[in-house]
């Protein structure tokens, strides 16, 4: 069990934060690892870390919005290794704002980001899963925000909770084929995405950047403690591994017990 040998796994967002890490975990159990970002550079650099640890991965440049390159990324994955195993479509942007003060252009480029780029990413490695008929497994970044709301939050919050619904549907139509599909959701996660909100929920609130985390974003956690990339890469790992269609549409919150069930 969380083997991944040779199975090739695609992780959108992994030059950075929670990806990286679900990169990590994926090259040291077996997989080889296409780490897919926009940030061509910071791809490059954690492929090279996975390779200099004894792993196998590549880079590829990928806006998770563009259909062409979207499939031209999974197509270079699929010419070097001849096929997909594992979708985690994770890349993801915060922009916060109240919504009387949203700009049209925020909510599209957060819908874009977070619902095209998942689309578009299942909508390719689906396609080459469907094709072999072994199976395979597809892994949404969701958040706490797929099943509850917090001010400022908008388009995340209604981005995340549609991962869900696209995640019961692809887990319906592609059980005929093996592939299961599943939501991993979140709590607040120390990296670049949650640091740059601290200041800007303190503006926005007009309270201190100690009570942002304090109040805001642990107050309802059992312990007051961050979730961390390591707890949400070893669920990820599970959910790659797990080889039947019993756990599949369904969504695990990993928030120190911020939402439950
Ligand atoms: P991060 O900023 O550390 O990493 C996000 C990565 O996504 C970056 O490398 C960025 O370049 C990439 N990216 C952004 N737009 C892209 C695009 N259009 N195409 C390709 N790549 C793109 O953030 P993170 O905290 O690791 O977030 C990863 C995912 O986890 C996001 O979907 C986020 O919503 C989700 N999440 C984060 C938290 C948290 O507290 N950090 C909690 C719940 C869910």
């Amino acid at each position: 069990m969380n083997r991944l040998d040779d199975k090739v796994c695609v992780v959108t967002g992994a030059a950075s934060g929670i990806g990286r890490r679900i990169a990590e975990v994926y090259a040291r159990a077996g997989g080889r690892v296409a780490i897919a970002d926009l940030r061509t550079a910071d791809a490059e650099d954690a492929a090279r870390a996975i390779r200099d640890a004894g792993g196998e991965a590549m880079a590829v440049a990928m806006d998770v919005t563009d259909e062409a390159q979207v499939a031209e990324g999974i197509a270079a994955v699929v010419a070097r290794w001849g096929k997909v195993d594992v979708l985690v479509s994770n890349a993801g942007i915060q922009i916060v704002n109240k919504l009387t003060d949203f700009s049209l252009a925020d909510w599209k480029r957060m819908l874009a980001i977070h619902l095209d780029g998942a689309f578009l990413t299942t909508r390719e490695c689906l396609r080459d899963m469907e094709r072999r008929g072994e199976g395979g497994a597809i892994i949404y970044m969701g958040s706490v925000h797929s099943h509850l709301a917090s001010k400022l939050k908008a388009p995340y919050v209604t981005a995340k909770h549609g991962l869900l619904g696209l995640c019961r549907t692809v887990a319906k139509e592609a059980a005929a084929y093996g592939v299961r599909a599943n939501v991993i959701c979140p709590g607040f996660v120390r990296t670049p995405l949650v640091e740059k909100q601290i200041p800007e929920q303190a503006k926005e609130f007009g309270i201190s950047e100690e009570a942002v985390v304090r109040d805001i974003m642990l107050r309802d956690t059992v312990d007051g403690e961050f979730t961390t990339v390591d707890d949400v890469a070893h669920v990820a790992l599970t959910l790659a591994a797990f080889e039947t269609n019993a756990l599949t549409g369904q969504s695990l919150v990993v928030s120190h017990g911020w939402f439950m069930h």
